[in-house]
């Protein structure tokens, strides 16, 4: 069964409202990163050095999310929003109310992820896609 209209719109609100929440927690980070770099405590490099290693690895997964929020609300804007990337049966509303940028239904999920985990992996949709960051080192 497709979306309503109504539906539609509500989380299309939610997607943008995240979409801004993490706009602002990048700039939060990208400050602060900048602020360590001139202020920061030049005798401790260790710990400087994790906290530029967190900032990163939260960068990244910010990054990923914000990728994953832009691809649902363009779907929305093309009207092929809330069927599974997989099967292409719809996602349930429940689901996409919790997780509106999901790409997959729970069943499709669980199996990918279960492939992944055989082969030592760890999935993310993004890593499903291929999609690779461009000039970024892999963690993973
Ligand atoms: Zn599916």
């Amino acid at each position: 069964m497709a979306l309503s209209e109504k539906t539609r719109e509500h989380l299309r609100t939610l997607l943008e409202g995240m979409r801004q929440e993490m706009l602002d927690e990048v700039k939060v980070q990208n400050d602060r990163a900048r602020s360590e770099e001139y202020v920061g405590d030049l005798g401790d490099y260790a710990t400087s050095d994790m906290v530029a290693e967190y900032a990163h690895l939260f960068g990244e997964r910010l990054r990923r999310r914000l990728i994953l929020i832009e691809e649902a609300l363009d779907a929305i804007e093309n009207g092929d929003y809330g069927l599974c990337e997989e099967c292409e049966e719809p996602i349930s509303e429940k689901r996409l109310q919790l997780m509106p940028f999901a790409r997959f239904c729970v069943r499709c999920q669980s199996e990918l992820e279960r492939r992944a985990k055989m082969r030592g992996e760890t999935f993310t949709d993004l890593n499903h896609i291929g999609y690779r960051f461009p000039e970024e080192p892999e963690y993973d």
